[in-house]
């Protein structure tokens, strides 16, 4: 927030007129404490009360505002009380509407013969005209006229007990009192917006036209956008002043055998993204950056090579991954990997915490790898000459368990991995302070993964496929949306699931896998499936992390409309990593057209960044993101599906505000211009 806490905004809204705790408790509710809260209390929606529809003239679906008189009044119950309407009957002059609330007796006490109302909604039937459930407003005898009526008026979230027209009167108060008062909050950037933060909040509440109310947003979301930016670059730069890198670039010493032992030959995507580690690695400041690559692009192995450089230079590795399962399987190929190097790797999840760690006790002094979930972030553990941060599937991350870890060490190197394609508003809002490098080229010789979307009534023909691809030797994923049934029970879970597909499915072996399974049965559910003793793995979305093994082919999604677009694409990206054709089976309940039209999406196109883009859109960044923290700051303004173009100026507005506040202190600017050298997020 721009508002200093000196600030007549930052005073208690009891310090109004008319505002008694009562008031106060019930503004509370909706998180409104100062004036400057109130002021940034956003309004639902605008209603023009200059013109009113003539109800004579409405037509069927549309949205109106009407105008009239209430000039008669009931309230029906029956099936002994438990089922009621209440109606009122409008007329205008030109025509009687009514208005009905199924359910809701105690509209009644809201309304008497004679009273002047303010109706809002859509008309349901023409004959009788009627509107059910709509907003309205009793227009009082002694209403300023110039508040609630002739003009565009706000309407507000409210909360029990507090009326529209009182919160509406209040606000029209404060904005004329104290939005004046609001300081441009970037002065040294001399912002050409004619709107100013102060007519942005006045337009915010009482616009004069319906176009001053996106205009008035859009400044707000650029000063909430060069808040976040200035912030995120702030702390880049901090860094980067007091920061003194560790050499990390090593020598090749263990490359060079790593290489030759390695059954593929890297990419080139993946060779020019190690060139650009290496020269971070070895440069005066440690590296901030994120490596970006679509499911499958093989970061993995470029984590590997990154590890070895500061292995070699003898500094130790952190590696965190967001499941058990995940870090396991790291374990598993690191160890593989690294045996014949001699490094030593480790693993430390919440439910492994010494045991391999105690055995290597005698070498603990050596350079290593350790890997991890969050566990690693925890504060009993801790790492010797920790050189290199890794972070993979960022995404399930937030910033802050990012930043803990980074605090293990000195100074270490970052590294951190995301296969989920991020929009490019959300990597610049979350990202933004990382320099980043893309894989933007999948390894040859892989396989095309086909995507078909089904009604659950093809499931037998699905099966039959299934059992196909299993006779030549394939294997499958089956996922399903819960671990158990609910009392509802309208979606399948896998442990029932998984109960029913072992006698169809036989002679082959299905397994289960959910995250509330101990460490070690996942663990050895995950090492029979790449041993090929399981045929087909029946799970929840625990797997959607990078969990890796060539020979599955199908991907079989039962009630798929109940995943994000982003994290289906996830799913999808566990087949198709081997040379023989995949099959992902998104099995839906297609009754609505946008259900239907989303999974289309994964249908016509394998682009992760055209899917997360669609996603962003649809659902919104919380839920791209999934539920974990996600660790995106709340914006009341911005919007990061829309506002990609004003999340660029105000990045740029901030680099340039850091420049002249940097300039001003007095410091060396060589040390800003470093900072542009990176291949920031652009
Ligand atoms: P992701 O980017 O999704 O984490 P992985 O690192 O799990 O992808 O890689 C997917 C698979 O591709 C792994 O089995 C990995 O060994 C393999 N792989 C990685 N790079 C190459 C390459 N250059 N050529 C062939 N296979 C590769
Ligand atoms: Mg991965």
């Amino acid at each position: 927030m721009v508002v200093a806490p000196a600030s007549p905004l930052a005073a208690p809204v009891t310090t109004l007129c008319g505002v008694g705790p009562e008031r106060a408790a019930q503004l509370a509710r909706l998180g409104l404490h100062t004036i400057g809260d109130l002021l940034l209390h956003r309004p639902r929606r605008h209603e023009d009360r200059r013109h009113f529809h003539a109800i004579a003239d409405l037509h069927l679906g549309e949205a109106v505002t009407v105008r009239g008189r209430i000039v008669a009044l009931g309230l029906k119950r029956w099936r002994a009380g438990r089922k009621s309407v209440f109606e009122f009957i409008l007329e205008d002059g030109t025509a009687r509407l009514h208005c009905r609330w199924w359910n809701l007796p105690f509209m009644q006490n809201y309304f008497r013969q004679g009273d002047e109302v303010l109706v809002f909604g859509r008309v349901g039937s023409l004959r009788p005209r009627t509107i059910d459930h709509p907003e309205t407003e009793v227009v009082e005898t002694d209403v300023e006229e110039l508040i609630h009526l002739n003009r565009l008026v706000p309407v507000y979230p409210l909360t029990e007990g507090l009326p529209q027209r009182w919160l509406r009167s209040l606000l029209w108060r404060v904005v004329h009192e104290f939005a004046p008062r609001v300081p441009e909050p970037w002065e040294e950037l001399a912002l050409p917006d004619p709107m100013t933060r102060a007519r942005a909040l006045h337009a915010l509440h009482f616009p004069e036209e319906t176009s001053d109310v996106d205009r008035a947003r859009q400044r707000l979301a650029l000063d909430e956008f060069l808040d976040l930016q200035v912030a995120i670059q702030a702390r880049r730069r901090r860094l980067q002043a007091n920061a003194r890198a560790l050499p990390c670039a090593g020598d090749n010493r263990l490359m060079r055998p790593f290489l030759r032992q390695l059954s593929f030959v890297l990419t080139g995507a993946q060779t020019r993204v190690l060139r650009e580690i290496r020269h971070d690695l070895g440069g005066a400041q440690p590296m901030r950056r994120l490596l970006q690559g679509d499911v499958g692009s093989g970061k993995t192995v470029v984590a590997a090579c990154s590890a070895l450089m500061a292995l070699e230079g003898g500094f130790s590795v952190a590696l965190m991954a967001p499941t058990e399962i995940l870090a396991e399987q790291h374990l598993g190929t690191f160890r593989r990997w690294f045996e014949s190097l001699g490094v030593p790797v480790e693993l430390r999840t919440g439910s492994r915490k010494t045991e391999d760690g105690a055995a290597l006790m005698p070498s603990s002094l050596a350079p290593r790898l350790v890997v991890g979930t969050h566990a690693l972030v925890e504060d009993a553990f801790s790492l010797d000459r920790l050189g290199l941060v890794i972070i993979d599937e960022q995404h399930k991350f937030g910033v802050a368990q990012r930043e803990q870890l980074v605090r293990k060490g000195r100074y270490p190197h970052l590294l951190v991995m995301t296969a989920t394609p991020i929009p490019r508003s959300l990597g610049l809002t979350l990202y933004g302070d990382l320099d980043l490098s893309v894989i933007d080229q999948l390894p040859a010789g892989r396989g095309r993964i086909k995507t078909f979307v089904r009604a659950a009534d093809k499931l037998p023909k699905v099966w039959d496929f299934i059992r196909g691809q299993l006779q030549r030797g394939r294997q499958a994923y089956v996922v399903y949306p819960r671990v158990e049934e609910t009392d509802r029970g309208q979606l399948k879970a896998v442990t029932s699931e998984w109960e029913k597909l072992r006698q169809p499915l036989a002679p082959f072996q299905v397994g289960l896998l959910h995250g509330r399974l101990g460490a070690d049965e996942k663990d050895a559910v995950m090492t029979a499936f790449r041993a090929g003793q399981i045929q087909a793995l029946v799970a929840t979305s625990v797997i959607e992390v990078g969990v890796d093994v060539a020979n599955a082919t199908v991907m079989l999604i039962e009630h798929a409309e109940q995943f994000g677009l982003a994290q289906l694409h996830q799913l999808r990206g566990r087949i198709g990593r081997g040379a023989h054709e995949s099959y992902c089976i998104l099995v839906a309940d297609l009754k609505t057209p946008e259900a239907a039209a989303r999974l289309k999406v994964l249908e016509e196109t394998n682009d992760g960044f055209r899917i997360a883009e669609e996603d962003l859109r649809l659902r919104g960044p919380g839920d791209l993101l999934g539920r974990e923290q996600s660790g995106l700051p709340p914006l009341r303004f911005g919007d990061l599906a829309r506002d990609q173009a004003l999340l660029e100026r105000a990045r740029a507005l901030a680099r340039e505000l850091l420049d002249r506040r940097s300039a001003d202190a007095g410091r060396n600017p060589c040390s800003d211009r470093t900072w542009h050298r990176g291949a920031g997020i652009r």
